[in-house]
């Protein structure tokens, strides 16, 4: 079920009810907005047996179908690489459904190079080519099978390039039963001549409710991480399910134990907290560095505006700021956030995580050990 983006769920139920569905429509949306998503539910608008309020039943053979991707009606073409058993030219969308369908239900919100990653490319070799040009034009010639609407939908369309001239003419004069919705993140990626002629539609980042909301129902989290997540996502929902990764790892506790253990510099302690540290693995350290940091902006943002209220952050973790007051001044907090911020780059290189993570705690305790400047 689609969590949030309920303005353009009630943009649908209108269009639809005043027959004013677009024939092309040009989905616009950063990564993790869950254009994949909406654009399925736009699908089961359309064609769902028993709507209730112009919304889908979401238990119907029709909505059913949707749901696992295999209504005759509705036609995908994605980038694809050469397919083992065809040339690079030959090779389409239809090759790779099986892949396609596998990856929709593990990572609907996925991105390109996740889905090149699926289907075994890198992701410079993945295009949409001349023949899938041609599979589309015939994918909407043929008669529908339900009698209803024939939907094309074109996912990861910066990939058409300049084939997308190909499209045009069935852009510019579809018949009347006859769908297009292109999936991009990039407009500039996509054809002037493409864009032009498609009504296009800003899907926006979800909220940080909506994807709490979608984690509650799927996970089993505290309220805290779930918040934390929230936050820490920026409204991509992919990035949000990264996250979920390292559902155990407590970051404000984490967070608060390196400063306290940085300050007393003990050398026992300090080599078993970065072994442990050293274990998370680098995708949860650059997501423990990156609530780090969102903690240190909010830290800026009350010892700014001398309250706590309004901040991203949850009871426990303000009360946190209020205690640290007297010990991190805005000078110490900018140091640390410039500290984080340049060794975060670091994680993706190739060097010693146990030097780099050893140097930050000795930084840390230089910074929080110098003289608290009261007037700052
Ligand atoms: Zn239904």
């Amino acid at each position: 079920m689609l969590a949030g983006h309920q303005e353009i769920k009630s943009y649908f139920v209108k269009i639809i009810e005043e027959k004013r569905v677009p024939h092309a429509l040009l989905m616009l949306g950063p990564e993790g907005s869950g254009q994949l998503e909406i654009t399925l539910e736009l699908c089961k608008m359309l064609f769902c047996i028993n709507p209730k309020g112009g919304l889908p039943c979401n238990s119907c053979k029709t909505c059913h179908k949707i749901a696992t991707f295999v209504h005759p009606d509705i036609h995908f073409a994605f980038p694809v690489i050469k397919h083992d058993k065809f040339k690079r030219e030959e090779t389409t969308s239809t090759h790779f459904l099986k892949e396609w369908r596998q990856f929709m239900t593990d990572q609907i919100h996925g991105n390109i190079t996740d889905w090149l990653k699926a289907i075994g490319g890198s992701n410079k070799n993945g295009n949409i080519n001349v023949a899938e040009c041609h599979q589309i034009i015939h994918n909407l010639g043929l008669k529908s099978y339900e009698g209803k609407y024939k939907i094309q939908i074109i996912w990861h369309a910066e990939s058409l390039a300049k084939e997308g001239n190909r499209l045009l003419k069935l852009i510019e004069e579809p018949s009347d039963d006859t769908i297009i919705i292109l999936i991009a993140n990039n407009h500039n990626a996509i054809l002037n001549t493409i864009q032009s002629r498609c009504q296009i539609l800003r899907i926006p980042a979800f909220s940080d409710n909506a994807i709490e909301d979608h984690i509650r129902g799927k996970f089993d989290l505290s309220e805290q991480k779930i918040k934390e997540i929230g936050y820490l996502a920026e409204g991509n929902m992919r990035k949000a399910e990264e996250l979920i990764g390292s559902g155990q790892i407590n970051f404000s506790t984490d967070m608060l134990e390196w400063f306290r253990k940085s300050y007393m510099c003990d050398p026992d302690e300090l080599v078993a907290w970065v072994d442990y540290l050293n274990s998370l693995g680098k995708e949860n350290l650059k997501s423990f560095m990156r609530y780090t940091l969102h903690f240190l902006r909010e830290y800026l943002l009350a010892y700014s505006f001398k309250t706590t209220d309004n901040l991203k952050l949850s009871d426990e973790e303000k009360a946190v700021i209020i205690k640290m007051q007297k010990i991190l001044d805005r000078n110490k907090a900018d140091q640390l956030n410039y500290l984080f911020n340049k060794n975060i780059g670091y994680i993706s290189r190739n060097l010693s995580m146990k030097i780099m993570l050893m140097n930050m705690t000795f930084k840390i305790n230089e910074i929080l050990r110098a003289e608290v400047n009261r007037f700052v």
